[in-house]
Protein backbone atom coordinates (compact mmCIF):
# COMPACT_ATOMS: atom_id res chain seq x y z
CA UNK A 1 0.00 0.00 0.00
CA UNK A 2 1.33 3.64 -0.84
CA UNK A 3 0.57 6.54 1.61
CA UNK A 4 -1.67 9.25 1.06
CA UNK A 5 -2.01 12.81 2.59
CA UNK A 6 -4.85 15.27 2.83
CA UNK A 7 -6.37 17.05 0.13
CA UNK A 8 -6.46 20.16 2.37
CA UNK A 9 -3.47 19.78 4.25
CA UNK A 10 -1.07 17.44 3.20
CA UNK A 11 -1.10 15.37 6.45
CA UNK A 12 -0.29 11.20 6.34
CA UNK A 13 -4.09 9.98 5.75
CA UNK A 14 -4.87 6.25 5.61
CA UNK A 15 -6.55 4.00 2.88
CA UNK A 16 -9.69 3.61 5.02
CA UNK A 17 -10.11 7.31 5.97
CA UNK A 18 -12.55 9.63 5.11
CA UNK A 19 -11.76 12.42 7.03
CA UNK A 20 -8.51 14.46 7.93
CA UNK A 21 -8.02 14.43 11.70
CA UNK A 22 -6.37 18.08 11.69
CA UNK A 23 -8.44 19.68 9.15
CA UNK A 24 -11.41 18.55 9.04
CA UNK A 25 -11.50 17.94 5.31
CA UNK A 26 -13.80 15.03 4.11
CA UNK A 27 -12.38 13.25 1.37
CA UNK A 28 -12.79 10.27 -1.03
CA UNK A 29 -10.38 7.81 -2.61
CA UNK A 30 -9.92 8.39 -6.31
CA UNK A 31 -8.51 4.94 -8.31
CA UNK A 32 -7.82 6.84 -11.20
CA UNK A 33 -5.32 9.39 -9.40
CA UNK A 34 -4.75 6.70 -6.65
CA UNK A 35 -5.17 9.72 -4.08
CA UNK A 36 -7.19 11.37 -1.93
CA UNK A 37 -9.34 14.07 -3.23
CA UNK A 38 -11.58 16.64 -0.93
CA UNK A 39 -15.57 16.27 -1.21
CA UNK A 40 -15.94 20.11 -1.69
CA UNK A 41 -14.60 19.40 -5.68
CA UNK A 42 -17.46 18.21 -6.70
CA UNK A 43 -16.55 14.43 -7.04
CA UNK A 44 -19.12 11.97 -6.26
CA UNK A 45 -18.70 9.31 -3.31
CA UNK A 46 -19.91 5.68 -3.52
CA UNK A 47 -23.49 4.65 -3.60
CA UNK A 48 -22.29 2.21 -0.95
CA UNK A 49 -20.41 4.77 1.52
CA UNK A 50 -22.79 3.87 3.98
CA UNK A 51 -23.97 0.37 3.53
CA UNK A 52 -20.31 -0.99 2.75
CA UNK A 53 -18.60 1.49 4.83
CA UNK A 54 -16.92 2.38 1.26
CA UNK A 55 -14.60 5.79 1.01
CA UNK A 56 -14.35 5.61 -2.94
CA UNK A 57 -15.10 7.71 -5.50
CA UNK A 58 -18.06 7.33 -7.44
CA UNK A 59 -18.35 8.49 -11.41
CA UNK A 60 -21.33 9.77 -11.29
CA UNK A 61 -24.10 10.50 -8.35
CA UNK A 62 -25.74 7.83 -7.05
CA UNK A 63 -23.24 5.35 -8.93
CA UNK A 64 -21.07 2.48 -7.08
CA UNK A 65 -17.08 2.95 -7.17
CA UNK A 66 -15.44 0.32 -9.35
CA UNK A 67 -14.51 -1.79 -6.25
CA UNK A 68 -18.12 -2.17 -5.01
CA UNK A 69 -19.57 -2.45 -8.69
CA UNK A 70 -17.73 -5.49 -8.50
CA UNK A 71 -20.15 -6.95 -6.24
CA UNK A 72 -22.73 -8.64 -7.69
CA UNK A 73 -25.19 -10.06 -4.45
CA UNK A 74 -24.98 -8.74 -1.03
CA UNK A 75 -26.74 -9.22 2.45
CA UNK A 76 -30.30 -7.09 2.17
CA UNK A 77 -29.81 -3.32 3.86
CA UNK A 78 -31.71 -4.91 6.67
CA UNK A 79 -29.67 -7.55 7.84
CA UNK A 80 -27.52 -5.45 10.08
CA UNK A 81 -25.00 -8.69 11.32
CA UNK A 82 -23.96 -9.28 7.73
CA UNK A 83 -23.59 -5.60 6.67
CA UNK A 84 -21.42 -5.47 9.79
CA UNK A 85 -19.65 -8.85 7.95
CA UNK A 86 -19.97 -7.04 4.05
CA UNK A 87 -17.92 -4.34 5.52
CA UNK A 88 -14.80 -5.88 6.23
CA UNK A 89 -14.96 -7.74 3.26
CA UNK A 90 -15.52 -4.94 0.99
CA UNK A 91 -12.56 -3.54 2.80
CA UNK A 92 -10.15 -6.26 2.26
CA UNK A 93 -11.83 -5.99 -1.59
CA UNK A 94 -10.44 -2.38 -2.04
CA UNK A 95 -6.90 -3.39 -1.23
CA UNK A 96 -7.25 -5.85 -3.81
CA UNK A 97 -8.87 -3.29 -6.79
CA UNK A 98 -6.24 -0.75 -5.29
CA UNK A 99 -3.34 -3.40 -5.75
CA UNK A 100 -4.32 -4.90 -9.01
CA UNK A 101 -4.43 -1.35 -10.53
CA UNK A 102 -0.78 -0.33 -9.09
CA UNK A 103 0.28 -3.54 -10.96
CA UNK A 104 -1.43 -2.35 -14.34
CA UNK A 105 -4.86 -4.78 -13.89
CA UNK A 106 -8.32 -3.37 -14.02
CA UNK A 107 -11.03 -5.73 -12.89
CA UNK A 108 -14.13 -5.42 -15.11
CA UNK A 109 -17.61 -6.31 -13.89
CA UNK A 110 -18.97 -9.13 -14.53
CA UNK A 111 -21.01 -9.08 -18.14
CA UNK A 112 -23.53 -12.17 -18.19
CA UNK A 113 -24.06 -12.01 -21.95
CA UNK A 114 -20.80 -12.11 -23.17
CA UNK A 115 -19.26 -14.41 -19.60
CA UNK A 116 -16.61 -11.54 -19.55
CA UNK A 117 -15.31 -10.05 -16.42
CA UNK A 118 -15.54 -10.79 -12.75
CA UNK A 119 -18.29 -10.89 -10.09
CA UNK A 120 -18.21 -11.22 -6.39
CA UNK A 121 -20.80 -13.03 -4.28
CA UNK A 122 -20.26 -11.80 -1.13
CA UNK A 123 -22.49 -13.62 0.84
CA UNK A 124 -24.20 -14.58 4.54
CA UNK A 125 -23.90 -18.52 5.72
CA UNK A 126 -26.38 -18.23 8.73
CA UNK A 127 -29.26 -19.22 6.53
CA UNK A 128 -27.88 -21.53 3.73
CA UNK A 129 -23.79 -23.19 3.91
CA UNK A 130 -21.46 -20.69 1.55
CA UNK A 131 -18.19 -22.40 -0.05
CA UNK A 132 -15.64 -19.83 -0.58
CA UNK A 133 -14.09 -20.27 -4.09
CA UNK A 134 -14.42 -18.93 -8.02
CA UNK A 135 -16.03 -20.56 -10.58
CA UNK A 136 -16.22 -19.27 -14.25
CA UNK A 137 -15.73 -15.61 -13.30
CA UNK A 138 -17.39 -15.20 -9.92
CA UNK A 139 -15.70 -15.37 -6.86
CA UNK A 140 -18.01 -16.51 -3.41
CA UNK A 141 -17.11 -15.47 -0.22
CA UNK A 142 -18.57 -17.15 2.88
CA UNK A 143 -18.81 -13.80 4.87
CA UNK A 144 -18.46 -15.54 8.18
CA UNK A 145 -14.75 -15.48 7.33
CA UNK A 146 -15.10 -11.49 8.20
CA UNK A 147 -15.85 -12.82 12.14
CA UNK A 148 -12.29 -12.85 13.37
CA UNK A 149 -13.38 -15.90 16.08
CA UNK A 150 -15.12 -18.01 13.43
CA UNK A 151 -12.11 -17.28 10.87
CA UNK A 152 -9.01 -18.67 13.06
CA UNK A 153 -11.14 -21.62 14.34
CA UNK A 154 -11.05 -22.31 10.54
CA UNK A 155 -7.45 -21.63 10.75
CA UNK A 156 -6.94 -23.53 13.53
CA UNK A 157 -8.83 -26.60 12.53
CA UNK A 158 -7.38 -26.94 9.00
CA UNK A 159 -3.60 -26.25 10.70
CA UNK A 160 -3.42 -22.94 8.52
CA UNK A 161 -0.28 -20.59 9.73
CA UNK A 162 -2.52 -17.72 7.43
CA UNK A 163 -5.91 -16.90 7.30
CA UNK A 164 -7.42 -13.58 6.59
CA UNK A 165 -9.96 -12.07 4.10
CA UNK A 166 -7.74 -10.33 2.02
CA UNK A 167 -5.55 -13.72 1.88
CA UNK A 168 -9.05 -15.05 0.26
CA UNK A 169 -9.47 -12.45 -1.98
CA UNK A 170 -5.65 -12.83 -3.53
CA UNK A 171 -6.19 -16.43 -3.73
CA UNK A 172 -9.48 -16.25 -5.39
CA UNK A 173 -8.46 -13.66 -8.19
CA UNK A 174 -5.74 -16.02 -8.87
CA UNK A 175 -8.16 -18.52 -10.04
CA UNK A 176 -9.75 -16.05 -11.97
CA UNK A 177 -6.78 -14.50 -13.45
CA UNK A 178 -5.32 -18.07 -14.57
CA UNK A 179 -7.63 -18.40 -17.92
CA UNK A 180 -7.31 -14.71 -18.71
CA UNK A 181 -3.65 -14.62 -18.81
CA UNK A 182 -1.73 -17.67 -18.91
CA UNK A 183 -3.93 -19.10 -21.61
CA UNK A 184 -3.10 -16.13 -23.80
CA UNK A 185 0.70 -16.18 -23.03
CA UNK A 186 2.52 -19.00 -21.86
CA UNK A 187 0.53 -22.22 -20.67
CA UNK A 188 3.23 -24.96 -21.36
CA UNK A 189 5.65 -23.11 -18.81
CA UNK A 190 3.07 -22.78 -16.72
CA UNK A 191 2.35 -26.20 -16.87
CA UNK A 192 5.80 -27.23 -16.38
CA UNK A 193 6.11 -25.60 -13.30
CA UNK A 194 2.59 -26.16 -11.35
CA UNK A 195 1.48 -29.42 -13.36
CA UNK A 196 -1.52 -29.82 -15.37
CA UNK A 197 -4.21 -27.61 -14.30
CA UNK A 198 -6.85 -30.16 -15.66
CA UNK A 199 -6.45 -33.13 -13.82
CA UNK A 200 -9.60 -34.14 -12.06
CA UNK A 201 -10.15 -31.71 -9.16
CA UNK A 202 -12.48 -33.71 -7.05
CA UNK A 203 -10.03 -36.85 -7.33
CA UNK A 204 -7.33 -34.16 -5.58
CA UNK A 205 -9.71 -32.61 -3.41
CA UNK A 206 -10.76 -35.96 -2.33
CA UNK A 207 -6.82 -37.09 -1.83
CA UNK A 208 -5.70 -33.98 0.05
CA UNK A 209 -8.62 -34.48 3.08
CA UNK A 210 -7.80 -38.11 3.24
CA UNK A 211 -3.91 -38.26 3.10
CA UNK A 212 -2.29 -34.59 3.58
CA UNK A 213 0.11 -33.11 1.76
CA UNK A 214 2.89 -35.08 0.99
CA UNK A 215 6.00 -34.56 3.70
CA UNK A 216 8.45 -32.98 1.78
CA UNK A 217 6.13 -30.60 0.32
CA UNK A 218 8.02 -27.76 2.15
CA UNK A 219 10.53 -28.11 -0.77
CA UNK A 220 8.33 -27.61 -3.48
CA UNK A 221 4.99 -25.72 -2.40
CA UNK A 222 4.67 -22.57 -0.67
CA UNK A 223 1.63 -23.52 1.56
CA UNK A 224 0.21 -27.32 2.38
CA UNK A 225 -3.17 -26.16 0.38
CA UNK A 226 -0.88 -25.86 -2.84
CA UNK A 227 -0.41 -29.77 -2.92
CA UNK A 228 -3.75 -30.30 -3.74
CA UNK A 229 -3.81 -29.81 -7.42
CA UNK A 230 -2.11 -27.37 -9.96
CA UNK A 231 -4.84 -24.81 -10.17
CA UNK A 232 -4.52 -24.70 -6.06
CA UNK A 233 -0.79 -23.90 -6.16
CA UNK A 234 -1.29 -21.24 -9.07
CA UNK A 235 -3.75 -19.43 -7.03
CA UNK A 236 -1.72 -19.80 -3.76
CA UNK A 237 1.29 -18.42 -5.87
CA UNK A 238 -0.52 -15.62 -6.84
CA UNK A 239 -1.89 -14.93 -3.06
CA UNK A 240 1.82 -15.03 -2.15
CA UNK A 241 3.22 -13.08 -4.85
CA UNK A 242 0.48 -10.15 -4.17
CA UNK A 243 1.24 -10.77 -0.38
CA UNK A 244 4.89 -9.79 -1.31
CA UNK A 245 4.25 -7.03 -3.37
CA UNK A 246 1.90 -5.52 -1.17
CA UNK A 247 4.10 -5.61 1.70
CA UNK A 248 7.02 -4.43 -0.38
CA UNK A 249 4.69 -1.26 -1.18
CA UNK A 250 4.43 -0.47 2.35
CA UNK A 251 7.45 -0.38 3.23
CA UNK A 252 8.63 1.32 0.39
CA UNK A 253 6.42 4.14 1.13
CA UNK A 254 7.76 4.08 4.85
CA UNK A 255 11.36 3.89 3.50
CA UNK A 256 11.66 1.14 5.59
CA UNK A 257 14.65 -0.31 5.41
CA UNK A 258 16.75 -3.30 6.35
CA UNK A 259 20.83 -3.08 7.15
CA UNK A 260 21.32 -5.58 9.14
CA UNK A 261 21.88 -7.31 11.32
CA UNK A 262 25.32 -7.23 11.96
CA UNK A 263 26.20 -10.85 12.51
CA UNK A 264 29.65 -12.04 13.31
CA UNK A 265 32.42 -12.78 10.75
CA UNK A 266 30.05 -10.88 8.05
CA UNK A 267 31.99 -7.49 7.72
CA UNK A 268 28.95 -6.76 5.16
CA UNK A 269 25.32 -7.55 6.31
CA UNK A 270 23.70 -9.91 3.84
CA UNK A 271 20.39 -9.74 4.76
CA UNK A 272 20.11 -5.97 3.12
CA UNK A 273 16.72 -4.88 1.69
CA UNK A 274 15.76 -1.26 0.72
CA UNK A 275 12.57 -1.92 -1.04
CA UNK A 276 12.54 1.60 -2.12
CA UNK A 277 15.27 1.06 -4.19
CA UNK A 278 13.92 -2.35 -5.91
CA UNK A 279 13.46 -2.98 -9.49
CA UNK A 280 9.68 -3.84 -9.21
CA UNK A 281 10.49 -5.21 -12.97
CA UNK A 282 12.82 -7.83 -11.76
CA UNK A 283 11.34 -10.94 -10.07
CA UNK A 284 14.62 -12.00 -8.61
CA UNK A 285 15.45 -8.23 -7.46
CA UNK A 286 12.07 -8.68 -5.44
CA UNK A 287 12.66 -11.60 -3.88
CA UNK A 288 15.84 -10.31 -3.18
CA UNK A 289 14.12 -7.29 -1.17
CA UNK A 290 11.39 -9.43 0.15
CA UNK A 291 13.38 -11.97 2.21
CA UNK A 292 15.71 -10.18 4.50
CA UNK A 293 12.30 -7.74 4.93
CA UNK A 294 10.47 -10.39 6.20
CA UNK A 295 12.96 -11.69 8.19
CA UNK A 296 13.04 -8.68 9.80
CA UNK A 297 9.15 -8.05 10.29
CA UNK A 298 9.24 -11.85 11.94
CA UNK A 299 11.60 -10.74 14.22
CA UNK A 300 9.37 -7.79 15.31
CA UNK A 301 6.29 -9.75 15.42
CA UNK A 302 8.06 -12.43 17.84
CA UNK A 303 8.95 -9.31 19.85
CA UNK A 304 5.61 -8.84 20.72
CA UNK A 305 4.52 -12.46 21.44
CA UNK A 306 2.73 -12.98 18.48
CA UNK A 307 3.72 -15.39 15.54
CA UNK A 308 5.07 -14.87 12.30
CA UNK A 309 4.21 -11.87 10.49
CA UNK A 310 4.58 -13.82 7.26
CA UNK A 311 4.85 -17.95 8.33
CA UNK A 312 6.05 -19.30 4.96
CA UNK A 313 9.39 -20.31 3.43
CA UNK A 314 9.97 -19.56 -0.06
CA UNK A 315 11.98 -22.16 -1.25
CA UNK A 316 13.82 -22.38 -4.55
CA UNK A 317 10.62 -23.83 -7.04
CA UNK A 318 8.64 -21.87 -4.94
CA UNK A 319 10.47 -18.78 -5.78
CA UNK A 320 10.53 -20.01 -9.59
CA UNK A 321 6.82 -19.95 -9.54
CA UNK A 322 6.57 -16.77 -8.07
CA UNK A 323 9.15 -15.11 -10.57
CA UNK A 324 6.68 -16.94 -13.42
CA UNK A 325 3.72 -15.80 -12.20
CA UNK A 326 5.66 -12.10 -11.50
CA UNK A 327 6.32 -12.33 -15.44
CA UNK A 328 3.13 -12.90 -16.64
CA UNK A 329 1.20 -10.35 -14.26
CA UNK A 330 4.02 -7.84 -15.92
CA UNK A 331 2.74 -8.82 -19.07
CA UNK A 332 -0.99 -8.61 -18.14
CA UNK A 333 -0.15 -4.86 -16.91
CA UNK A 334 1.49 -3.58 -19.68
CA UNK A 335 -1.26 -4.76 -21.87
CA UNK A 336 -2.88 -2.09 -19.33
CA UNK A 337 -6.11 -3.96 -18.98
CA UNK A 338 -6.98 -7.87 -18.65
CA UNK A 339 -7.86 -9.39 -22.09
CA UNK A 340 -11.45 -10.23 -22.10
CA UNK A 341 -11.09 -14.07 -22.74
CA UNK A 342 -14.02 -15.85 -21.31
CA UNK A 343 -12.83 -17.61 -18.08
CA UNK A 344 -13.51 -21.51 -17.02
ZN1 LIG B 1 -6.04 17.86 6.51
ZN1 LIG C 1 -17.66 1.75 -3.21
ZN1 LIG D 1 -8.49 -22.16 -4.61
Amino acid sequence: MQVFSCPGCDQLVFFANTACLRCGTRFVFDLDRLSMVALDTGVEPCANAVVAACNWRAAGPGQRCASCVLTRTRPADDDLRAVAQLQVAERAKRRLVFQLRTLGLSLAPRDETTGTGVAFDLLSSRQAPVTTGHAGGVITLDLAESDDVHRERIRTKLSEPYRTVLGHFRHEIGHYLFPVIVSQWDLPGVRALFGDETLDYQAALDRHYRDGAPPDWRERYVSEYATMHPAEDWAETIAHYLHLRGVLQTAAAYRLRVDGPDLPGTPTPSLASDPAAVDTSDAGALIDAWLPLSYALNAVSRSLGEEDLYPFVLSPPVMDKLSCVHDLLLRAGAASTLPRHAPR
